[in-house]
């Protein structure tokens, strides 16, 4: 197998989404792949300082746009011809995805065929990032792809499963017609770097609470489980699905197989915090899915990858990173040199 990144090297890549939280990792290391890397992003839920640092670099270029819109001409008008498009245009966190529930769906829905059509025109190859959301409070552990899942349509987590279901459901429709040539991502819990302060996520509010010596916040007993993968693993296996050769497209799950529960999550926090920090319980929102971890077989299989970061290291880098945040978050009186 060639390096992971080497065959869209000489591209020109789409990454939609492309300032958020995985995104800006993917840009970067497409760029240091060798890549001219154009990020389209509606700034909705994206740090404004993961941009900053991209436009430092050479080969980037930024489009501000929502992909629920029809696309601007600088992308359409067939002077810049993709060669790669990512899709990872969605709020992604379940307070900030429910906060616009009509904008989530529309987003995951209208935004993916705004993608594909592109990727038609242009012949790029299109990749979706899907999520281990498809699977729903799944029933099956751990979770395969085939698992068809176990989604409430009516509940307030379906803009984005049903969402996400839809676009799967229109990429794998456009492989069919021979009108695109796909690839599907299940992206599972993810963490790192560059994750919003305000994400509402558990590994970003529980590094925060600690580091501002507040209270951690155990939605319902703290028993159910996810399984962390660190983002750089995540964006390797994103970039080597891309790569990928597929006589027929399936969805490859990308996860971490080492399922933990939330209470194990908060002991992990305080063996890199080297101190034991103090849990305050709240209700269990709706629909939250009490066990996940995904079957990783085939990601083995069709990309030879496996996740490599440690939690206990992952942690201790997003812990620094977030300091480093809050640090220059503060007014200058109240910073510690
Ligand atoms: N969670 C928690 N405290 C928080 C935020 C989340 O206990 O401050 C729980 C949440 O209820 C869920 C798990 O942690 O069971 C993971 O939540 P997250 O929002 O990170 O991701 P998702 O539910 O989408 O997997």
């Amino acid at each position: 197998m060639r390096n992971p990144g080497e065959a869209q090297a000489g591209g020109t890549v789409l990454v939609a989404g492309g300032a958020g939280f995985i995104g800006s990792h993917l840009c970067a290391a497409l760029l240091d792949a060798g890549a001219h890397v154009t990020c389209l992003d509606n700034m909705q839920t994206a740090l404004p300082s993961n941009l900053q640092r991209l436009l430092q670099r050479e080969r980037f270029s930024f489009v501000e746009a929502d992909i629920t819109q029809p696309l601007p001409a600088a992308l359409t008008d067939g002077r810049t011809r993709f060669t790669h498009i990512y899709n990872l245009a969605c709020a992604a966190s379940p307070p900030l995805y429910q906060a616009d529930p009509e904008h989530t769906m529309l987003t995951n829905v209208v935004g993916t065929n705004h993608l594909l059509r592109l990727a038609e025109q242009t012949g790029a190859r299109f990749l979706l990032t899907s999520t281990s959301e498809v699977y729903g409070d799944p029933e099956v552990h751990p979770q395969p792809e085939d698992y068809r899942g176990n989604v409430n349509c009516t509940g307030p987590r379906a803009c984005y499963d049903e969402g996400k279901r839809a676009a799967e459901a229109l990429v794998f429709d456009y492989a069919r017609m021979g009108r695109a040539d796909v690839r599907v991502a299940r992206i599972f819990n993810t963490y790192g770097p560059q994750m919003r302060m305000d994400d509402g996520r558990v590994v970003s509010n529980l590094i925060c609470q600690s580091l501002e010596g507040q209270k951690l916040t155990i939605y319902g007993s703290g028993n159910q489980t996810r399984s962390f993968c660190y983002v750089a693993d995540t964006v390797d296996a994103l970039i080597r699905l891309m790569d990928s050769d597929m006589a027929q497209p399936v969805p490859v799950n990308i996860g971490t197989q080492a399922e933990i529960t939330v209470l194990e999550l908060v002991a992990a926090m305080e063996a890199v915090m080297g101190r034991p920090l103090d849990i305050t319980y709240h209700d269990l929102p709706q629909d939250d899915p009490q066990r996940r971890r995904p079957d990783i077989s085939r990601a083995r299989a069709l990309l030879g990858w496996e996740p490599t970061t440690q939690l206990a290291a992952g942690l201790a880098r997003t812990c620094e990173w977030f300091a480093e945040e809050i640090a220059a978050s503060r007014p200058p009186a109240q910073r510690v040199a």
